[in-house]
Order: structure tokens, then sequence, then C-alpha cells
């Protein structure tokens, strides 16, 4: 793998040079401070001072609700439009191993060809992170990366470390080769490994991943998830937020005057209660309790058994996101025996509101 220095004045000089017709998505700050990623033509909106974006970079590729095909009686047409040529700048690790994930899962047994097609067409630029207390990504080992990324930029306070990831990340930086410096100094690489070791002890919480799939199992009828059950709202928020989450629901969506009808594929949750219903009005997992066992075991076990790790990157999301504190860190913390004993306190009080 080779690396190169790039100083930071001349970073936007660089995305400039390689954004050509392609969309460049990154992360902004909104009114209330949150960050979300977003198209950006001006660079001085991009804000590279964030933790986590409201919702995953998922989106980009596929996003909330897009047509697939066009279907009439005899035929239909696939609809690949909503795809172009896409750069995503300001990635973070977590979420990079998040896309790795999802290639996986979109291409085990049967492809998924609007996630393959749009990953084709979409360059990957990483940038460094600094972990907050929601932040797991140690404990699931994604806090690092060494694949699935183009460019990868490392912040040295005035430089960027730069690791190519990939011929196409080369071939961006021999667009402009004079932006660059091939030649790391020893002041570089010890600034780098002490960054390295500093943001290694700046991770506060840590939980123990590997002995999921085993609790998961043994407490599949703990009383734990009848107590989760009757706090969760159903609000699938946990869900859309999920940088690994992958539930959809398919439309028929008839077009006025023509003889075919739009098939429209849109964001689901397996939190939301008519996720399980079937036709005959039944439905398989109608208690709350039931379906978030659904999604933990999906995060925390039956992934790591058929791909070797945890459907969960521990982005924190889910910790930031679900207004009755329901999330990975609760969850596995109250699986291995460390109840949080205030969110105990505070789930018995919501229940018996
Ligand atoms: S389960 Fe929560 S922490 Fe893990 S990847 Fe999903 S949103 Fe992020
Ligand atoms: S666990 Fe939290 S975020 Fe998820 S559906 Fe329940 S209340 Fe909403």
């Amino acid at each position: 793998m080779k690396i190169v220095k790039l100083k930071k004045d001349n970073l936007f000089p660089f995305l400039e040079a390689i954004k050509g017709d392609a969309e460049l998505w990154a992360p902004v700050k909104k009114d209330d401070a949150k960050h979300t990623f977003q198209p950006v033509d001006d660079f001085s909106q991009i804000d590279l001072d964030y933790t986590r974006t409201i919702l995953p970079p998922r989106k980009i590729l596929l996003p909330a609700k897009f047509n697939m095909y066009q279907a009439s009686k005899s035929e239909f047409t696939s609809d690949f439009s909503h795809i172009s040529k896409k750069i995503i700048f300001g990635i973070h690790p977590c979420d990079i191993h998040a896309f790795l994930t999802m290639d996986k899962f979109y291409s085990y047994e049967i492809e998924d060809p609007y996630w393959l097609e749009a990953r084709k067409n979409l360059v990957l630029l990483g940038h460094s992170c600094w972990p907050d207390e929601n932040c797991m990504c140690k404990s699931t080992n994604t806090h690092v990366v060494e694949e699935g990324y183009d460019l990868f930029f490392t912040d040295l306070e005035d430089t960027y470390v730069v690791w190519i990831g990939s011929s196409r990340g080369d071939d961006l930086i021999r667009e402009k080769p004079e932006l660059f410096e091939e030649d790391l100094t020893d002041t570089d690489i010890q600034k780098f490994i002490q960054r390295r070791e500093n943001r290694d002890k700046a991770f506060t919480t840590e939980i123990n991943f590997a002995a999921m799939p085993d609790l998961m199992e043994l407490k599949y009828n703990d009383a734990l998830w009848e107590k989760l059950g009757d706090a969760c709202l159903a609000c699938g928020s946990c869900t859309n937020v999920c940088p690994t989450c992958n539930c959809y629901n398919v439309e028929d969506r008839p077009v006025l005057g023509k003889d075919f009808s739009n098939i429209q594929r849109c964001w689901d949750a397996c939190t939301l209660e008519n996720y399980s219903g079937v036709a005959g009005g039944e439905n398989f997992r109608e208690k709350r309790a039931d379906r978030l066992k659904l999604w933990y075991t999906h995060k925390l076990q039956s992934y790591i058994s058929k791909y070797g790790k945890p459907a969960c990157v521990g982005c924190g999301r889910c910790v930031a996101t679900c207004p009755v504190d329901i999330n990975v860190k609760t969850v596995a913390q109250s699986l291995d025996g460390n109840e949080v004993d205030s969110f105990w306190d505070r789930l018995s009080k919501e229940v018996t509101k």
C-alpha cells in the first residue's frame, strides 16, 4: 500500500480536480449542530469535525424510496436511473466497514443489482475520526480500516497522511500529483503513531461482542426482552439510523393513464409492526419484544455465524437516537449481566407511567 502526504491547503484543489461530473457527498453541519451527508458544490460547507451523521451513508446508494422497475402485463424494465457517479468524502472507518458488510449481504446467494451497481459508481474517500462516549467500534474492531476505500485521509494537524487503498485511488492522486508529497518524514510517522495511541486511549465504552452469540442463545427466553418490549415505542428509528440495516418493502404504484406500474422499493424496519404482517391479517411478530429480539439476533448473533463478524459496526447511532435508551450498548451490557441501574430505573418509570 502506498502512502502520500497532502497539505490541508491543497485539499479543496484536489477535490475540485477529481470531482468531474460526479456528485460529491460530504458531512455538513445542520442548524441543530448535527451532521448529515449532503451533496456539496461549495466545499466550504464541508465540516469534517463530526463523530457520526444522523443517517448512515447507505442512504446515498439506496435512497429511502426509488423505482426498481416498471412492470406491465407482459414485461418489466429495470430502472437504474437513480444511480450516478458519486464520491463520498469524509466517511469514517465504522461506516466503511458497514459498506463491506452490506457488500457481503447483498452478494450472498442472490445479488442485489441496485446496491452492486451503485457501488461500482462510487469512490470512497475515508477520513479519520475521534471517538465519543457512544462509539463502540474498538470493541467491534471496526475503528481502523485496511480495505474498502479508495483513499483514506488521516488528519495530522496541518497535513493529511493519505493511504491509497485501490488502483482507482492511485489514479485519483495522478490527477494532481503536484499537490502531494511522496516522502513522509520521521516526524510525520511519529505524529501518526502518537495520534493512533491517543485515539485508542480515548475509547471509553467497551462491549464484549465475542460473548454475544452465546449470550443471545442462553438468554433467548429471558425476561429482559419483555421489559425492553414494554418500553420500546416501535418508532423504527434504530433501524433507520443503523448503517447495516437493510429491510425494505416493495410497493406497486400504478401510473395514471398508463398500462404499467412503477415498482418502488422503500426502507422498512423489522422493529415496526406491519413489517411482519402477512396475507390474511396474521402477524408473526406482533409483540414489540419479539421484534426487538429479532433485531438484536441479527446484530449480535446470526451475522457472526454467517459472516464471521457482528452486523454492528459500533457507530453509536442507535445510542444517540433511541428515545428510550434501548440500543446495542444497553442491551449488550444487560445480556452480559452488567445492567445499568439508571437505565432500568428509567425504563420501569417509562413503563409504569
Ligand atoms: S447496532 Fe447501533 S451501534 Fe451498531 S451499527 Fe447499528 S446503529 Fe451503529
Ligand atoms: S428500540 Fe428505540 S429506536 Fe428502536 S423502535 Fe424501539 S423506541 Fe424506537
